[in-house]
């Protein structure tokens, strides 16, 4: 099969849908990969990187979506993109169909057969395809933290570690699934002192047998919530509700009660934020301050590392990718029923039940 991927055209996206580890495992599948000319320089890969691979470079877009049978991707395909898509062809990549009716009206009238990764599941009830992401916001979450702590960003001054004689900064992480564990880890592996709250007894005790000594664990009451809180250095933000937008767990009122120039880090933004004073902000602009607060807000934090993301990404999709250029999407979806779920528009027709409700659509 004829693989293309073609260069990231939305706004400060750097990764890229196929690295070239991932196109040397489709060249031996004996498939054909093609990719755009410059696509992987902004995760660090150049066009020579394809070529040893054993990829074909293509001048432009235009060139790769008339010639792939599959196209592989990061980001939705935008309005330009969505024009080349045609019958027949199948789209693997991030589409987020549920909030973007325009989208899903470009898609159904292609033809196209879109699999979107965040709809894709596991065996054991996750989502990996949107799992190698969290990790990655969850990692990076603690960094920026102690980045907004500094002073000459609004912060208390305080290094999360301590120093010999000086204690350790407190950091309270709300949520403890992918991103709230990435974040706790790294948070204790700084030298911080870490507490992380969840909503789920089940959650708290595979936290507490894997990180016993690391990081505490706490039911996340209103009151237990509120007294971390009050306490904290830095707080993270790693609640999710599927499906619904992020509860508010922190209210501007509660502000007053924190150390001054603590920082929120609310991860959750993506999903509307859990701190009632949260508000998307951009890598360029990522942080700002209210009430002595400061808050980092970047709703796509992964952006900041794309070729940690890219690599982690293609990792995950591989097996996938594979299995749809191998088998054909039919057969692939056949066989796997986790793929399956991924189908979210096939020949004018929308495949994709919560996309549909959320939309008042017929799936
Ligand atoms: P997850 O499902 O793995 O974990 C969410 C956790 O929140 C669960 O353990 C759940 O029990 C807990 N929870 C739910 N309600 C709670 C409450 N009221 N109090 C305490 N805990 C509660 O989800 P995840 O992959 O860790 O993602 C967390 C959030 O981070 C999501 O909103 C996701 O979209 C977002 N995210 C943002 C970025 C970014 O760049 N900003 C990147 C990746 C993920």
């Amino acid at each position: 099969m004829k693989i293309g991927c073609p260069r990231e055209i939305k706004n400060q996206e750097h990764r890229v849908g196929v690295t070239p580890a991932a196109a040397r495992e489709a060249v031996a599948h004996g498939h054909e990969v093609l990719i755009e000319t410059g696509a992987g320089l902004g995760a660090g890969f150049a066009d020579k990187d394809y070529v040893e691979a054993g990829a074909r470079i293509a001048p432009d877009a235009a060139t790769v979506f008339a010639e792939a049978e599959l196209i592989v991707k990061v980001k939705e395909p935008q309005p330009e993109e969505r024009r080349m898509l045609r019958k027949g062809q199948v789209l693997f990549t991030y589409l987020h169909l549920a909030p973007d009716p325009e989208q899903t009206r470009d898609l159904m009238a292609s033809g196209v057969t879109a699999i979107a990764y965040e709809t894709v599941t596991d065996a054991h009830g996750g989502l990996p395809l949107l799992a190698p992401m969290s990790e990655v916001a969850g990692r990076l979450a603690p960094q920026m933290g102690a980045w907004a702590l500094q002073k000459a960003n609004g912060g208390r001054g305080v290094l999360l570690g301590g120093v010999p004689g000086v204690g350790p900064a407190q950091v309270v992480v709300i949520g403890g699934g992918v991103v709230g564990t990435n974040a706790a880890r790294v948070a204790a592996g700084m030298g911080a002192q870490v507490t992380v709250l969840d909503r789920s007894i089940p959650r708290l005790r595979h936290l507490d047998e894997a990180f016993r000594g690391h990081f505490a664990t706490r039911y996340a009451s209103r009151a237990a919530t509120e007294e971390l809180v009050a306490q904290a250095d830095m707080v993270i933000g790693a609640v999710l509700v599927p499906g619904a937008a992020a509860p508010k767990l922190v209210s501007r009122a509660q502000l007053a009660g924190m150390k001054p120039g603590a920082a929120i880090v609310d991860v959750a933004i993506d999903q509307g934020g859990c701190f009632e004073t949260s508000r998307p902000t951009t890598h360029d602009d990522p942080i700002y301050v209210v009430d002595g607060i400061v808050h980092y807000c970047v709703a796509n934090m992964p952006g900041a590392t794309p070729r940690t993301s890219t690599i982690a990404l293609g990792n995950a999709t591989l097996p996938f990718m594979l299995a749809l250029a191998d088998k054909g999407w039919r057969k692939a979806c056949q066989d796997d029923p986790h793929l399956l779920n991924g189908l979210n528009v096939h020949a004018g027709k929308l495949t994709s039940r919560p996309v549909a409700e959320a939309q008042g659509l017929e799936a």
